[in-house]
């Protein structure tokens, strides 16, 4: 079976890795000539609204995926009409805006915060009138890491901000006092089965995801899974869907959903009976998912900028290194460590370890 992929970076090339041994080839579609999964499957270098290389690509691959949501829905479109595409346009059009987003957790009964649309600073100066400060401002499509939004906390902020993030549609969100941010990975076949992984813990800097802990036995583990089947079940969903909340008041409020294979869902590889690359691919080619089960105490650091000295890292008991192939550069994510051990207490030593390569 033949795997068309949109995008090649990490995920893609995390994605080839995991499908290589169940007989899978792969191609990726990516306008950058550096593009890390390349070494893994052919390149198709074009850009995301080529029609001659997306014809190409259907007419060689069995289904297409994606891994990431920007993708322009004319391409998701187009290439629906000649190949299967998993997850659907659907899908991808609520998840790529953070309004669509918002309005179907809110339609589906899960709490998120106060959010409002943003077409113009007048719209804003209402808005921060109902939600109050502080609040965040960000950009409707488009943003990642953090980057697209801010944090208004004075009438300074609220004067100069939609200004500062292009006077594009954005939205405001009311702040939300969290005490944790935890994500759910969950994943859907084509058949309607459902499967969901531990919660995990995750660590933000500067709007970047450093440290990911799965959880045993999370509290909140439940009311995760139900709030992720609604929206799963709503869709129609095919594939890994991440499902990123605010721990607040012991309960959950949604921030945020991607419809893809998720940078806090890394540690399953080594530390799940299946990882979530394998049963993305599982469940769009329509094969049996894989068991989410954890084998061990697990956690992912993520390499920004740039890789430690490999040797080091190797030598941590316990790690399991990836390195994605790409050019260093700051705020870039060009690799993490996985870390699975026995039990709790070692997981916390060795993340120490790792952190101190950093
Ligand atoms: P996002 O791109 O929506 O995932 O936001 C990036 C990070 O900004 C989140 O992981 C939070 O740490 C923080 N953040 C986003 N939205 C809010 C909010 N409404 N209240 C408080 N913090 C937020």
């Amino acid at each position: 079976m033949k795997i068309g992929v949109i995008g090649g970076g990490q995920l893609g090339r995390m994605l080839a890795l995991a499908g290589t041994p169940l007989g899978m080839n792969f191609a990726f579609l990516d306008p950058a000539p550096d593009a890390c999964a390349a070494a893994l499957g052919e390149h198709l270098r074009a850009d995301y609204g080529d029609q001659d290389h997306l014809r190409q690509l259907a007419d060689e691959v069995d289904l297409v995926t994606f891994e990431f949501e920007s993708v322009p829905a004319e391409t998701v479109a187009f290439l629906s009409q000649f190949v299967p595409v998993f997850p659907s346009a659907e899908a991808l059009r609520i998840a790529r805006d953070r309004l669509f987003e918002k309005s179907m957790f809110k339609e589906l009964g899960i709490p998120t915060p106060a959010f409002a649309d943003i077409l113009s600073q007048a719209d804003l100066e209402a808005a921060v009138a109902s939600i109050g400060l502080p609040a965040v401002l960000k950009t409707r499509t488009l943003g990642y890491d953090g980057k697209g939004q801010k944090v208004l906390r004075s009438a300074a902020d609220v004067a100069g901000t939609f200004a500062e993030l292009g006077s594009v549609p954005c939205l405001l969100e009311g702040f939300v006092p969290f005490t944790g941010e935890v994500s759910l990975v969950a994943v859907r076949g084509r058949d309607g089965e459902t499967a969901f992984y531990p919660l995990v813990h995750n660590t933000h800097e500067a709007g970047i995801l450093r440290l990911s802990v799965a959880s045993a036995d999370h509290p909140l583990q439940a009311l995760a899974e139900d709030y992720a089947g609604r929206v799963l079940d709503k869709l129609g969903y095919v594939g890994v869907l991440a499902f990123e909340f605010f721990e607040v008041d012991g309960g959950l409020k949604a921030n945020e959903i991607a419809p893809r294979v998720h940078n806090s869902g890394h540690w399953t590889i080594e530390g799940a009976e299946c990882s979530q690359f394998e049963n993305h691919l599982r469940a769009v080619a329509g094969l049996p998912l894989g068991s989410t089960a954890k084998v061990g105490e697990s956690a992912m650091i993520n390499f920004i900028g740039s890789v430690p000295e490999v040797p080091a890292v190797l030598a941590v008991e316990d790690c399991h290194l990836h390195h994605y192939g790409k050019a260093f550069k700051a705020g870039r994510k060009v690799g993490h460590a996985t870390l699975r051990c026995s039990d709790a207490a070692t997981l916390e030593k060795r993340i120490a370890q790792v952190q101190a390569l950093v």
